[in-house]
């Protein structure tokens, strides 16, 4: 088993960093469970939406089971180091900072061209499985043409900055409508405060060129300071640790198809709007999802050969469907809501008049239900020779 990774770890990553409670469950099974509890930062009780001078409190629902109740927020430099370095205890080799150039052949018989970041030496893998866990916003070389061809205004970016001494209430995630995108605000491991959001390219271009002079994460955390009293008052004592990070443009939608014999999980299988903040949810939940139907090898049993597979990939994306589906639809129409000053403001009418909205909207984007994927159990694997 090899897994593949670009980039040296720790390093930080655009992401708003709140793990909904529905995952601690899987972090427990996997062995890091005890170490997020000790690390992450405080349990997520309440949310707050916040639009230019309004905001609008309340609370979140608990998840439902005994044991993991909260989410709570831990920073991407901790907790993917946490994961790498179970999958090397379990037995991957692990190839970082390395980079899969290209996957060639057909499920069974897999090629898959790897090329070493800091040195530039090559390397053929032969696989019979390939699960793709790439993301969304780092093309593999194979879709540059694609996603050039793909360009438009409203293209989404992400940015993400820490803060060290900003007036975030502990416990609380704000969720920001802001003109031309949205973000969010939580206070994670070590008192550190995560500030993330997404923004149009059109306005991300409007606001440049009206303030030639600063970078770009400088210039959107100024939208987001005068587009938002909320962030304007949590961030004017606070320090920025470290630079503004990018990424992007976001692909929202699903990815997930049984056409080309590879497994793809988390947002290269689908990815939903991050305002939701379930992107690493569908991430872990889409790979035990995938981890009940592909046989294990630890168990001695032979892979599935490229006949089998396609069979299991059909069931593999007709549960996905099922099981991310719904976030995503969810997703896509709160973005596009509170991306708009009218619309957003609408929606604030609506849920100052009646805050259990969020409560339910919560609940509807997946905060609640634990992700079981037993239905899904493969067909009897051969035993290997
Ligand atoms: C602004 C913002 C806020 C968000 N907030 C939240 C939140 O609060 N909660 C939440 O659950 N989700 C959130 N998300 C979503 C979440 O970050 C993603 O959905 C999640 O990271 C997807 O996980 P992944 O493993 O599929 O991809 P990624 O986390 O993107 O990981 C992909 C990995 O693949 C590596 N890679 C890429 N290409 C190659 C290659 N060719 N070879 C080798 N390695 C490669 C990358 O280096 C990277 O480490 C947010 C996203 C954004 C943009």
């Amino acid at each position: 088993m090899a897994l593949v990774e670009r980039q040296r770890f720790p390093r930080r990553k655009v992401c708003g960093e709140c793990i909904a409670a529905t995952n601690l469950p899987l972090l427990a099974s996997l062995g890091v469970g005890e170490a997020f509890k000790a690390l992450a930062g405080p349990e997520l009780r309440r949310v707050t939406l916040l639009q230019g001078e309004r905001s609008v409190t309340a609370e979140l629902p608990a998840a439902d089971h005994a044991d993991f109740r909260w989410g709570r927020a831990l920073g991407r430099e901790t907790l993917d180091n946490l994961l790498l370095e179970r999958a090397r205890a379990a037995g991957a080799s692990v190839f970082q900072p390395w980079a899969v150039q290209s996957i060639l052949g057909a499920a069974g018989a897999w090629h898959c061209e790897l090329r070493a970041l800091e040195t530039s030496v090559r390397l053929r893998l032969r696989a019979s499985v390939v699960i793709d866990a790439h993301g969304s916003w780092e093309d593999l070389p194979t879709d540059r043409p694609r996603r050039r061809l793909a360009r438009g205004a409203a293209d989404l970016f992400a940015f993400k900055a820490n803060f060290t001494g900003a007036a975030v209430p502990e416990g609380a995630i704000s969720v920001l409508a802001l003109d031309g995108g949205y973000g969010g605000m939580v206070v994670a491991d070590g008192g550190i405060t995560t500030v993330a959001g997404c923004i149009r390219r059109d306005r991300l271009g409007q606001l440049r060129a009206a303030s030639p002079g600063l970078r770009a994460g400088e210039a959107v955390q100024a939208w987001m300071q005068q587009g938002c009293a909320g962030v304007h008052a949590a961030l004017k004592g606070a320090e920025r640790d470290g630079p503004w990070l990018t990424a992007g443009p976001l692909d929202p939608g699903m990815h997930v198809q049984a056409r080309d014999g590879i497994f793809r999980i988390g947002n290269a299988a689908g990815e939903a709007h991050p305002i939701l903040g379930e992107g690493m949810s569908m991430a872990l939940q889409s790979a035990a999802m995938l981890c009940s139907i592909l046989p294990a090898r630890a168990h001695g049993v032979a892979l599935p050969d490229g006949r089998a597979q396609a069979d299991l990939q059909r069931r593999y994306a007709v549960a996905w469907r099922g099981a991310f589906a719904p976030r995503l639809r969810l997703a896509a129409t709160f973005a596009h809501v509170a991306m708009r000053p009218r619309s957003a403001a609408v929606l604030m009418h609506v849920v100052q008049a009646w805050p259990g909205l969020l409560t339910r909207g919560a609940r509807w984007g997946g905060k609640v239900r634990f992700a079981e994927p037993g239905p899904m159990s493969a067909p009897q694997p051969a035993r290997s020779g």
